[in-house]
């Protein structure tokens, strides 16, 4: 999951590391915090962005480059923040949309007609909403819950999803103010005080914790299901597919901003160096591949009849594929985890790690247990292994979490342990029927294409951009 590329800091920053703190550090005035927080698609190639770096950096001087580099707007900064904009999570949805076979069936919606050849199957719709106001309630006297509902539905502030990983629909409110303020604490003191100590290695760490954040945030604004008694106990997050929590925080995004968010494409061909400022709806960031739902089981989707757990189960086993994967002398037998499933070994993780580094302030000991204790990452993925023996017949099955744990830290050790790695990474990008992406478009001024570019999308890790969409909420509404 690593990207080996990012982790190579360009030449041109190495020797000024520390002189390059990111502006958003800085004290910034309204209007740069406005220009700041708009959001870049990592459109370029590494490689082509750190030439741009290089040429811009010979052409200014170094003063000169790293004044405009701190200079928020500036073309280099801008170029920069392109850069910043390739995480690992970027690079990972850019490989999955390598592996789309066919992107006619890939966007934000579906729409189903009958052909006169099949007059009986019945036409449908799968395309997530704005909730209306109901109608039929004119004039009637509301008792608490339905009147919220209906100030929200006027307000246009509520929307029905349809999670295609999990196999159901759910509906969402938008985050009030004092709730987008407290996420956005929430998330920047477990930056502040884990970042501090765990440094560079951060990303894992926080990756887990920021979920777990998240996840309670975004439960806090799902007001209906069709999943039976989705309100009681963790019914949901044990039925949410961790494959649509990506999906989940786009839409409440797009409900923050019902009228579109402000990006900044920047153009790397150095003699036009056009910035383009376009207000992108969310929702249309959303890439489906429906090629990987059975038809039959989109209409019953759309259908949005009463769902229960085992229903949920089995549409999972309809669109995971490859789950068994034979290698060495194992059998590894793999899921899509739930969220209550990646967040309770995400726990185990990040308590295991903070009993095992005794120092905390030593990063290389930090490292060193990271890197040890990789395949952990997987541990959520698989729902058990089994051994065999010389003829192929099952020697013994390991099912207890703690036992799998025990059995990918062996993995580590051995030689198959890329080849496992490589295979993991690809079970789940091909079980994950939703990406999050860009169809990307020549620089208006130029024609030059993005290079970044695969299947004619450009990647977006949401999760990141997340962040600086809660500041500008906050900042605007200022
Ligand atoms: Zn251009």
């Amino acid at each position: 999951m690593a990207n080996d590329n990012k982790n190579e800091i360009p030449d041109v920053l190495k020797d000024l590391q520390d002189l390059t703190t990111s502006p958003a550090e800085k004290e910034l005035s309204q209007d740069e915090a406005r220009e700041f927080y708009k959001l870049t698609f990592p459109e370029h190639t590494v490689d082509t962005l750190v030439d741009v770096m290089n040429k811009l950096n010979d052409k200014l001087g170094e003063d000169e480059f790293l004044r405009q580099l701190q200079t928020v707007g500036s073309y280099t900064e801008l170029v920069k923040r392109m850069w910043d904009a390739h995480t690992d999570q970027a690079v990972y949805i850019r490989e999955a949309l390598e592996r789309i076979k066919d992107t006619t069936k890939v966007g934000d919606s579906f729409s189903f007609t009958p052909s006169e050849d099949d007059p009986d199957k019945q036409p449908f719709e799968l395309k997530s909403k704005l909730v209306r106001l109901d109608k039929s309630l004119k004039g009637a006297d509301l008792d608490g819950h339905q009147a919220k509902m209906m100030i929200l539905a006027a307000n246009r502030n509520i929307k029905k999803i349809y999670l295609y990983n999990s196999g159901f629909s759910i509906v969402l409110r938008a985050p009030s103010m004092l709730e987008v303020n407290l996420v956005y604490n929430r998330i920047s003191e477990n930056m502040d005080t884990y970042g501090r100590m765990l440094g560079a290695v951060f990303y894992l760490y926080s990756d887990f914790k920021h979920k777990e954040l998240i996840w309670d945030f975004m439960s806090t604004l799902i007001i209906g299901s069709n999943l039976n008694k989705w309100d009681k106990g963790n019914r949901l997050r044990d039925n949410v597919s961790l494959a649509d929590y990506q999906s989940i925080m786009l839409s409440i995004c797009s409900l923050m901003y019902k009228s579109g968010y402000e990006f900044t494409h920047v153009c790397a061909n150095e003699a036009c160096k056009q910035v383009t400022t376009e207000v992108i709806d969310l929702d249309l960031l959303q890439l489906t591949d429906f090629s990987k739902i059975p038809y039959e089981i989109l209409g019953k989707l759309a259908a949005n009849k009463a769902i229960n757990p085992d229903d949920v189960r089995s549409y999972k086993k309809t669109i995971n594929v490859d789950r068994e994967l034979t290698i060495d002398r194992y059998r590894v037998y793999r899921k899509v985890p739930s969220i209550s499933e990646y967040i309770s070994s995400g726990r185990d993780f990040n308590e295991e790690l903070f009993m095992q580094i005794q120092d905390i302030s030593n990063p290389k000991i930090i490292d060193e247990y990271l890197i040890y204790n990789y395949s952990y990452l997987f541990e959520s993925w698989i729902s058990h292994i089994e051994y065999l023996d010389e003829n192929g017949e099952v020697s013994f099955r390991v099912t207890d979490r703690e036992a799998v744990t025990l059995l990918l830290n062996e993995f580590q050790k051995s030689d198959f342990h890329e080849a496992f790695v490589k295979k993991m990474t690809e079970y789940i990008q091909d079980n994950t029927v939703t990406n999050i992406g860009y169809l990307a478009t020549p620089c208006p001024t130029c024609g030059v294409m993005p290079t970044n570019v695969v299947n004619g999308f450009v990647p977006l890790d949401i999760q990141k951009a997340f962040f600086s969409i809660l500041v500008m909420q906050l900042i605007q509404k200022n």
